[in-house]
């Protein structure tokens, strides 16, 4: 419930003040008239210290007279941008902000909105309204103030990704190798179809303003802001918060993972740990997850499928696959969110390749298109891998009692020796096979229908999932499980 808490005020931190309706802290009201015509009237007013985030939503009467009003701003020292008559409202924080002006700290003392009075008639009167919000909480730029879709359904994206602002690289235009700019990333993820990316630099928060900048252009790829936390002990991404998250694991700010995980937990972030089984020592230094002491109640997803240990390994079965690793925490008791992500370090790689923009996808049922949405469908577990990165591919399951039923992601409670009842259903991805794994078993039920299968319900607490196979045996999809307990 507190982690509920936590990441409601955060996220609602994260979207923009004037969105929220709250009360400004200035407004600044005043009248053009004809006098006024080409010339600029400066209107001042006092920030005081600590302010993180300063807002402008501006509007004014007159345009059915031809009157025009561009904007600007000064801080007490410099030049802070110039919008024209382009912007109505725009935001400037210390670490990103609006097209048009320059983020960077946010001095105490006397700013200048800068009114420019490109055209008003002699006989016009126009009133204007600058309504000044400040912010004083840490934290990165907003990104989508709204979803990007309304409605449940299913998404489709990618959960790894890294572009120049940590080691993705790609072609120039000469053919030499470049830090690859935020924007090739959003556009592969937009040719391979996708609903959603989270862009996950190496430690940086330097990808966010950029991601900031991209997201209204992109109204229809939801830009998740992530970065993954790269450690001597491990990976994770942490997908939601812009703020800053130390780390520096074994070092005194952060002395141990457990310590990481209520740091990202505080900030609102949801934690996956990366390709667990990766290597380790010289051969990939830090890669597997080798962090003693992991609070596995406290871990959101684990990326089973990795694009990059794929390629490596010329499959999606093989060492490098996280299953194994995933599903002994699942026999352990606890409900981990299977996930994939491409890994991608060049926003050009043919989409042919393992590794590629989308390669694998992960497949959310989300309440709407926006972070909150995503990381909500996260935790909730309605979640598949598909590994083709296909556009139209699904893998779903429900299961049912005579008293209830539950869908992928979720519970149900059974007693001893009732049948339960499941139901996969799958499109997509003609003449492929159902797996059916339970408490990381293979197992080979009775289909009664095509995708209806029953399981016996036993004593203790199990889990059941399925996977999707091509007639080749070719692994396809990785399903999450259901969750089955004992009914008193
Ligand atoms: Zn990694
Ligand atoms: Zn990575």
């Amino acid at each position: 419930m507190i982690r509920c808490l936590l990441t409601l005020l955060v996220l609602c931190l994260a979207t923009p003040v004037w969105a929220r309706e709250q009360a400004p802290d200035f407004v600044l009201t005043g009248q053009i008239v004809g006098g006024d015509h080409q010339t600029y009237k400066p209107v001042s007013f006092d920030v005081p210290d600590g302010v993180t985030r300063l807002t402008v939503a501006f509007d004014y009467t007159g345009r059915d007279q031809k009157t025009v009003i561009d904007l600007g701003l000064m801080d007490p020292h410099r030049f802070r941008g110039w919008s024209g008559g382009n912007k109505r409202t725009f935001t400037l924080g210390v670490e990103d902000a609006t097209m048009s002006y320059l983020p960077g700290p946010l001095p105490a003392g006397r700013w200048t909105l800068l009114l420019g009075v490109p055209n008003t008639r002699a006989e016009t009167v126009a009133s204007f309204e600058a309504r000044i919000f400040l912010e004083r909480t840490p934290g990165g730029p907003s990104l989508a103030a709204k979803p990007l879709k309304a409605g449940a359904g299913w998404y489709r994206g990618d959960l790894h990704a890294h572009t120049g602002h940590s080691d993705g690289s790609c072609q120039t235009q000469s053919g030499a190798r470049a830090p690859c700019p935020v924007y090739r990333t959003a556009e592969a993820a937009t040719a391979r179809g996708l609903d959603f990316i989270a862009i996950t630099d190496h430690n940086t928060t330097s990808h966010f303003a950029a991601m900031a900048q991209l997201q209204p252009a992109f109204d229809r790829l939801l830009l998740i802001p992530g970065r993954e936390v790269t450690t001597f002990h491990g990976h994770a991404n942490v997908f939601g918060p812009t703020a800053f998250i130390d780390f520096r694991l074994g070092d005194a700010a952060v002395p141990n993972v457990r310590t990481l995980q209520s740091l990202a937990e505080g900030a609102g972030g949801f934690l996956s740990i990366n390709h667990p089984t990766a290597l380790s020592g010289e051969a990939c230094m830090g890669c597997g997850w080798t962090a003693p002491d992991t609070d596995y109640a406290r871990v959101g997803a684990i990326e089973v499928a990795n694009g990059g240990s794929e390629r490596a390994q010329g499959g999606a079965e093989g060492p490098l696959l996280g299953v194994a690793f995933w599903e002994a925490q699942l026999n352990a008791g606890h409900r981990i969110t299977a996930i994939g992500g491409s890994d991608n370090h060049d926003a050009g790689l043919s989409s042919d390749i393992a590794s590629s923009i989308g390669r694998p996808t992960t497949v959310v049922h989300a309440p709407e298109l926006s972070t909150t949405g995503l990381l909500a469908g996260l935790r909730a577990g309605r979640v598949f891998i598909d590994f083709d990165g296909s556009r139209d591919r699904l893998l779903d399951l429900s299961a049912r009692t005579a008293r209830s039923t539950a869908t992928m992601g979720g519970a149900l409670a059974a007693r001893r020796g009732e049948t339960v009842i499941f139901t996969a259903t799958v499109a997509g991805a003609d003449q492929a096979r159902l797996e059916i794994v339970q408490d990381g078993e293979k197992r080979a039920p009775v289909f009664t229908r095509p995708g209806v299968f029953s399981i016996r319900m036993g004593d203790r607490p199990s889990w059941v999932r399925v996977n999707l196979r091509d007639t080749d045996g070719r692994l396809l999809a990785i399903g999450n499980p259901i969750y089955l307990s004992p009914a008193p």
